[in-house]
C-alpha cells in the first residue's frame, strides 16, 4: 500500500468561524466540500478538539471565508496555530467583519465566504462530519484560492538554513516547518506551533 497517495489528494484551505454561548472563535479547516447543487449544500469535517467545533455544534451555523494566495502566514497562525480556548482570537484582529448572519468572516487573504446552517452531523470519532445548507454567499476578491500544496510551497515559512551544514539531521513539521533539533524525535511529540503530532513530522538532514 502507497501511504503517500493519500498527499496525492487536493484540498482548499478556510477559516472557519462561528459563535455560540457568548464565545466567538475561528479555525483553519482544509476539509469543505459542496455536496449538492440543488439545494446548495457543503460539508466540512472539523476535529473535535478544535475550540469552533463545539461553537458550530451549539450554534448549527458557520462562515467558511476561503483563504486565497495573498494570504499570509500570519492568518494561519492566528488561526490555526493558537485554541480558541485560550484566546479571543477576535480581540483587536482587524481583518474581520460580520456576515449577515452575525457571525464574522475574515477579510484579508480571503476571496469569498460563505455562510451555512448544519442540518445534519455524523460522527467520526476525532472528527465531526457537518452537511450544511447555503444561506449567503459573498465574492470578496478574484485571487485564486490557497491550496494545501500552494501552502506548503509558498506560504509556510522556509526552514532556515544551517550556519554550517555538517550533516545535521533533524525532525521539520510537514505542517508548519517547525524544526525540532535531534536525532529521534519522541512519539508524544506535539508540534508546540501547530500543535500537530509527531507523525506530522519528517527526518531531515541539514
Ligand atoms: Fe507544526
Amino acid at each position: 500500500m502507497d501511504k503517500e497517495v493519500m498527499y496525492q489528494l487536493s484540498y482548499g484551505l478556510f477559516v472557519l468561524t462561528s459563535a455560540a454561548g457568548g464565545r466567538e472563535s475561528g479555525c483553519i479547516i482544509n476539509t469543505a466540500c459542496q455536496v449538492t447543487s440543488q439545494p446548495n449544500r457543503i460539508s466540512i469535517a472539523v476535529n473535535k478538539a478544535n475550540f469552533t467545533h463545539g461553537l458550530v455544534k451549539e450554534s448549527g451555523q458557520f462562515n467558511l471565508s476561503i483563504l486565497s494566495q495573498s494570504a499570509g502566514f500570519d492568518t494561519f497562525r492566528h488561526f490555526g496555530f493558537q485554541s480558541g480556548r485560550e484566546t479571543d482570537k477576535f480581540a483587536g484582529y482587524g481583518a474581520c467583519r460580520r456576515a449577515a448572519n452575525g457571525l464574522y468572516y475574515v477579510t484579508e487573504g480571503t476571496n469569498g465566504v460563505i455562510s451555512a446552517r448544519v442540518e445534519q452531523s455524523l460522527d467520526l470519532g476525532s472528527h465531526t462530519l457537518f452537511i450544511a445548507g447555503v444561506e449567503d454567499l459573498k465574492l470578496l476578491s478574484g485571487e485564486p484560492s490557497a491550496t494545501y500544496a500552494y501552502y506548503q510551497a509558498h506560504i509556510k515559512p522556509r526552514p532556515q538554513a544551517p550556519a554550517a551544514s555538517g550533516g545535521k539531521t533533524v525532525w521539520r513539521c510537514k505542517v508548519c516547518g517547525y524544526v525540532y533539533e535531534g536525532e529521534e524525535l519522541p512519539e508524544d511529540f506535539i508540534c508546540p506551533l501547530c500543535k500537530h503530532p509527531a507523525s506530522d513530522f519528517e527526518k531531515v538532514t541539514l
